[in-house]
């Protein structure tokens, strides 16, 4: 699989920290983390946010693109979650450049 790292911004209108619906959504989105890692064949290696930046950062590494965006736009709570506009880099770790180190 591939890695990638996401970086997810959403307006203050968006944010999950004042609208206790969304961030409703986000928690049982991130609650079944392990359906969704499955469901998407995607693998969440690392995630975090800058809340008063809102902005969420993810390594996750993916099968596919399609795979990845479907992954990202449910961890943050699908449609009735925070809605993000989000960037995708694709990264070699150190596992892949020298397989025998974990991360
Ligand atoms: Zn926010």
């Amino acid at each position: 699989m591939a890695t990638y790292h996401i970086t997810a911004t959403h307006s203050v209108e968006q944010c999950g920290y004042g609208d206790p619906r969304k961030s409703k959504y986000l928690l049982a989105s991130l609650k079944n983390i392990n359906i969704l890692e499955k469901k998407w064949k995607c693998n969440m290696k690392h995630y975090s946010w800058n809340i008063a930046g809102h902005t969420c950062y993810m390594l996750i590494e993916a099968r596919s693109h399609y795979s990845l965006n479907m992954f990202v736009l449910e961890i943050l709570g699908g449609v009735g979650g925070v809605r993000s506009d989000y960037t995708i880099v694709p990264v070699v770790t150190r596992t892949e450049m020298i397989p025998n180190k974990t991360e």
